[in-house]
């Protein structure tokens, strides 16, 4: 099994887009996926065809109230499950501040979980919070998405920092293994800001183990209207339109990422 979390602080950069339709992607591909959302945003959830209007069990009710994923997990199409968030999630970070070991309830879930996947993927909130921290003691993988504009490096270090931080001190299996241009224009700007990251993770000179081997995805996720429009109707892009860019790109990085 191959456990990935989807992450960078900075919001807006294609974490969930790439969550959602890489998990798609890999699930059309045969494998057996387990998306959990760990945003109180929930915009995988509702990306998925979730709305809001009932109350629903979800990761909170794993995190805070003790419940096993297996009670809040739902099969959303042909081998793909989602553990969905709420929006009550919010509320997580506040209420888990006193309990010990909070960073690794979510580790110890998916360990007791009962079902067996190929991939478990969990789309991660914008913040360098407990959520986040959950993620990182639970999985194996991190990939970071990186929108290429030019302030895309900064704030990285920050971020590697941190993962650095739990693979040393909860969770020695955590490395980062890829980085993956989301949002790519043909214009100048986004091949520069690619060759950019590829020589700044080229670098292996005194780096810290858990990103001393970092590969930059040989697939760019071009920008596609089609990508954007696809939460509102509560589908994949695979589902929403399979003859778009969006739905060839998420295709190929599936590929790319079952090959590694
Ligand atoms: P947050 O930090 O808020 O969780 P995020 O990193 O998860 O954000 P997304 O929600 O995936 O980012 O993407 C931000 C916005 O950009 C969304 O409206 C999404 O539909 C859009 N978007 C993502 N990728 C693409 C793309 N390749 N082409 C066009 N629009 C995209
Ligand atoms: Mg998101």
């Amino acid at each position: 099994m191959r456990t990935i979390a989807v992450m960078n602080q900075k919001g807006g950069v294609g974490k969930t887009t790439t969550s959602v339709n890489l998990s798609s992607a890999l699930a059309a591909m045969g494998k057996k996926v387990l998306l959990i959302d760990l945003d109180p945003q929930a915009h995988a959830s509702l990306h998925l065809g979730l709305t809001f209007e009932k109350e629903f069990p979800s990761v909170y009710d794993v995190l805070v109230c003790n419940q096993s994923l297996d009670s809040v997990r739902r099969q959303v199409s042909d081998n793909l499950w989602l553990v969905p968030a709420h929006l009550d999630l919010a509320s997580a970070d506040f209420e888990l501040a006193s309990v010990v070991g909070r960073e690794l309830i979510l580790r110890d879930k998916i360990a007791a979980d009962t079902m067996e996947f190929d991939y478990i993927v969990v789309d991660c909130p914008p913040s360098l919070g407990v959520l986040t921290l959950n993620a990182l003691a639970a999985v194996e993988e991190v990939f970071i998405p990186l929108q290429p504009h030019f302030l895309a490096l900064h704030g990285l270090s920050k971020l590697l920092q941190t993962i650095d931080l739990v693979s040393r001190r909860l969770n020695p299996q955590l490395y980062v293994s890829g980085v993956v241009l989301c949002m790519f224009e043909r214009t100048t700007l986004s091949t520069d800001v690619r060759a950019d990251v590829e020589a700044f993770f080229s670098e292996h000179e005194g780096r810290p183990k858990s990103w001393s081997s970092v590969k930059v995805f040989e697939t760019n996720i071009r920008k596609n209207v089609r990508l954007a429009e696809a939460p509102s109707y509560g589908q994949s892009i695979l589902e929403y339109d399979p003859k778009s860019n969006g739905a060839e790109d998420y295709l190929a990085f599936a590929e790319e990422v079952a090959r590694m």
